[in-house]
């Protein structure tokens, strides 16, 4: 056994399963993976317009100035990985790693969901993730109700734009603020929902993953619906 399957095998331990189901297809890729979309761009030019639609709403999202969280932050965390993803990862506004470094998911809680993407067969590269909120608010406190309203419209259209086939929606504040619904987290979890047309799973939050390691086996659970739909 090679380590890339070791590695994968204790991922999906971690992830509660303790059987392999072996009798699946075989491993798929996303439509317009970077290996098959050499071309595409991550959507994150820094402050450049490129007249790409996604690269001139990242630009704008740069010089946002709409809420009091432009004053305090280091970086805009506007979204990385392929802008043709049929999967999207919408969390809920940067931590302090990600403020330092321009980019969702990148701390503790961000390992786990790269791990979880990992568990899917996939890599960061392939979907696209983003958050609701794209300025840290201090401290990591929650986001404020006029913060989350000024930041609606940049996530709407990276959704718009991308077109994915699912979107998973990390935690309470991604999915209502995304929905504007006042879904529980708890009711909700591991159930398909709709935005616009595209499929929502809304499941935990990584970073209550790393106080609660117990739901991790809902969370893959809800990730298998996911790759189900998109058949991998
Ligand atoms: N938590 C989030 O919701 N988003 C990040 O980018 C990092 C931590």
């Amino acid at each position: 056994m090679n380590d890339d399957v070791r590695n994968e095998l204790a991922m999906l331990r971690e992830f509660g399963y303790t059987h392999l189901d072996l009798q699946g297809s075989p491993v798929s890729r996303l439509p317009g993976s970077p290996a098959e979309d050499a071309q595409s761009t991550t959507g994150q030019p820094g402050n450049r317009a490129t007249g790409q639609p996604l690269d001139d709403l990242a630009a704008t999202a740069h010089d946002c100035t709409k809420c009091r969280l432009a004053g305090t932050r280091t970086n805009v965390v506007f979204g990385v990985g392929n802008p043709d993803a049929d999967l999207m990862f919408i969390g809920e506004a940067p931590g302090r790693d990600e403020d330092l470094q321009g980019e969702p998911f990148v701390g503790r809680a961000g390992q786990l969901l790269t791990d979880i993407i990992k568990a899917m067969k996939l890599t960061r590269d392939q979907v696209y993730i983003a958050n609701v909120i794209k300025c840290r608010p201090p401290e990591n406190r929650n986001p404020e109700p006029d913060e989350l309203e000024a930041c609606r419209p940049f996530i709407r259209r990276q959704v718009e734009l991308i077109q994915p086939k699912v979107i998973v929606t990390l935690g309470r504040f991604a999915l209502q603020s995304l929905t504007e619904k006042g879904y529980g987290i708890s009711s909700v979890r591991g159930t398909w929902l709709d935005y616009n047309g595209v499929k929502v799973m809304p499941t935990y939050h990584p970073a209550y993953l790393l106080r609660n390691p117990a739901a991790k086996k809902d969370v893959w659970a809800d990730m298998k619906k996911v790759m189900g739909e998109l058949g991998l």
